[in-house]
Order: C-alpha cells, then sequence, then structure tokens
C-alpha cells in the first residue's frame, strides 16, 4: 500500500481520494477551505494536513485537482508547494484540466527534484468521479506512469498513456472540442423537436439507439428538454477548457472555426448568470422568448 496525498476536495477530488482510500492506502489530504479537509478525514479515516507541503512531505504518489493554471502552480510550485517538498523517486499526478504549457513546467521542476511529474486530465464528470469509472489521459514518462498506474486505477476504468510531458493535457483538449460541437447539436435537435411539436421521451428513445447516438443524448438529452441544468459540469469550467484548446491551437495551427463559436456562447451564458450550469444548457440560449 502507498502512502498518498492528494490536494483539492472539489466535485471531482472529494470523490477520487475516497476511492484511493477505500483501496487501503494511507491517505492524507489538503484543501484551501480546511473544513472540507476535515469532513474528508471524518468521513474515510485518513489525515489532514494544513500546506501541500506538509501533506506532501515523505507520499510516494502526490495527487492534485484544483482549477485552472495558476492553481496548479500554486499548489504544485508555491511557497507552500508540493513538488519541493517530495521525496526522491516520488510521482506528483495532476488531474486538473489546464494548459500543456503549465504541465511541462511542472515535469521540468520536477525533473531537477527526482519527482516523476504525470498531467492526467479526467473526463466522466462528477458521476464519473463518484463512481471511480473516470477516463484518465497520461502524459509522462513510462516508470512515472508504472508507478502511478495503480493509484489512477482506484478511481479510473480507463487510464491510457498518451506519451510524453503535455500529452494528457492535449488529449482532454480533443476531448473538449469533440464535446463543444456535439452540444450545440443536440442543443439544436431538441430544441427544433420541441418546436416542431416532437414526442421528446419518443424521439431519444428513437435515435440514441443509431448514429446520432452520443453520452451526451443519453445523459443530458431528457434533463435538456425540461431545462434542468443545476448539476454537472460548469459552463464556467468548460470556458477554461476552450480557451486552453484555442491558446494551443494557436500554436499548432489547428482550425477549430465551431469550438471558437461555442465558446462565445458558453461566455453569454456565464454573462446570463449560468455560469455554474451544466454544460448542457446551450439549449438555453435557442429557447424562444
Ligand atoms: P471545484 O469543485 O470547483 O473544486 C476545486 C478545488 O480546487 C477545491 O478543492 C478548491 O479549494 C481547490 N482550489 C482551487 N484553486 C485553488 C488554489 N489556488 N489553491 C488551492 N486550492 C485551490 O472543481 P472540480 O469540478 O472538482 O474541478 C477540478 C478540476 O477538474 C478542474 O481543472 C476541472 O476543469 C477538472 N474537471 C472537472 C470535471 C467536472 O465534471 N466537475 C470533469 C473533468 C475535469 P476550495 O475548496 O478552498 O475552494
Amino acid at each position: 500500500m502507498a502512502k498518498v496525498a492528494f490536494l483539492g476536495l472539489g466535485v471531482m477530488g472529494y470523490p477520487m481520494a475516497g476511492h484511493i482510500a477505500a483501496k487501503g492506502h494511507d491517505v492524507t489530504v489538503y484543501n484551501r477551505t480546511t473544513a472540507k479537509a476535515e469532513a474528508w478525514a471524518t468521513q474515510h479515516g485518513g489525515a489532514h494536513a494544513a500546506t501541500p507541503a506538509a501533506a506532501a512531505a515523505g507520499a510516494d504518489i502526490v495527487l492534485s485537482c484544483v482549477g485552472d493554471d495558476p492553481d496548479v502552480l500554486e499548489v504544485a510550485l508555491g511557497a507552500d508547494g508540493a513538488i519541493p517538498a517530495m521525496r526522491d523517486g516520488a510521482v506528483y499526478i495532476d488531474n486538473s484540466t489546464v494548459s500543456a504549457d503549465v504541465a511541462r513546467r511542472l515535469a521540468a521542476a520536477g525533473a531537477e527534484r527526482g519527482v516523476g511529474v504525470l498531467d492526467a486530465p479526467v473526463s466522466g464528470g462528477q458521476a464519473g468521479a463518484e463512481n471511480g469509472k473516470l477516463t484518465v489521459m497520461v502524459g509522462g514518462s513510462e516508470e512515472a506512469f508504472a508507478t502511478g498506474l495503480p493509484i489512477m486505477e482506484c478511481y479510473g476504468a480507463r487510464v491510457v498513456r498518451m506519451g510524453d510531458a503535455g500529452k494528457g493535457q492535449q488529449a482532454k483538449m480533443a476531448n473538449q472540442i469533440c464535446i463543444a460541437g456535439l452540444v450545440q447539436g443536440l442543443s439544436e435537435a431538441l430544441n427544433f423537436a420541441q418546436q416542431a411539436d416532437l414526442d421528446t421521451d419518443a424521439l431519444l428513445e428513437a435515435i440514441s439507439g443509431g448514429a446520432a447516438q452520443s453520452w451526451q443524448m443519453v445523459n443530458r438529452g431528457h434533463t435538456m428538454v425540461k431545462d434542468e441544468f443545476d448539476f454537472g459540469f460548469a459552463v464556467d469550467w468548460m470556458r477554461k477548457d476552450l480557451r486552453i484548446c484555442l491558446e494551443e491551437a494557436k500554436s499548432n495551427g489547428a482550425p477549430l472555426p465551431i469550438t471558437e463559436i461555442v465558446a462565445g456562447y458558453y461566455g453569454e451564458l456565464s454573462e446570463m448568470g449560468f455560469g455554474r450550469n451544466d454544460t448542457s444548457s446551450l439549449i438555453r440560449r435557442l429557447r424562444k422568448g
């Protein structure tokens, strides 16, 4: 059993850390808002620490699942950051969705300290984190991947090494590019169906078995029809993810015309006050009146 530290107990991190503890690993958690760390330690019987450095000292594996680029840099390399406090040969795994640049900066800082670093963003949402069935896309060395794999398998149903540092984040970008266009298409289809007075239950039953089928259709179709968005993957997180995709595309030259339009639509939703709504709320923009 490994000595593990987990930094960031949000919607994703809290259950992910719980799955690691449930497999019998010795887990110490850190959360910026201490009350959440205390609640986690009480629920799962682990320890909690006051800083990322204190949680990481002596750990074999340190994981983080926080927010955007500056947040990862703060918990990993800031004043009380984890990486400088880690022991030689330990592995740092970042599960946040951030830029490939940050992934490469962490890998370089880890290499100086003798710490392996993996960028390991996840897909599967809150439900996937709670069920321990996430998809994990990983960048980093084969050695660090082999060390980190048993821990990532505690919360991941599919854990795939994509290549060296930054490749996990680039894979997650491709995932988000797919989702952006897809949710807009699904929104247009469902809004069209309602305007045409189609029975949407019958429609979803029919087309979710055919070529138009998608995870979004199966898991979000019925709630989109009912205008229910108070759950899931927040619009503001998606705006961050699409910003990262568009920045990366500037450097690799890939055109992202639909992604750019949909990123603008998510910006409108945020301005309308729906930034914490699920990403399937794109359909709101199409409603009449
Ligand atoms: P969340 O519920 O908002 O939680 C964010 C966590 O990060 C909280 O524990 C927060 O601490 C901590 N944090 C943020 N900034 C910090 C900083 N500067 N220093 C220290 N701690 C900081 O977010 P989430 O939904 O779990 O998402 C976390 C990451 O996973 C994001 O990168 C997101 O894009 C990605 N992701 C999310 C989903 C999803 O469905 N939610 C799916 C796939 C990937 P406090 O408690 O103190 O605020």
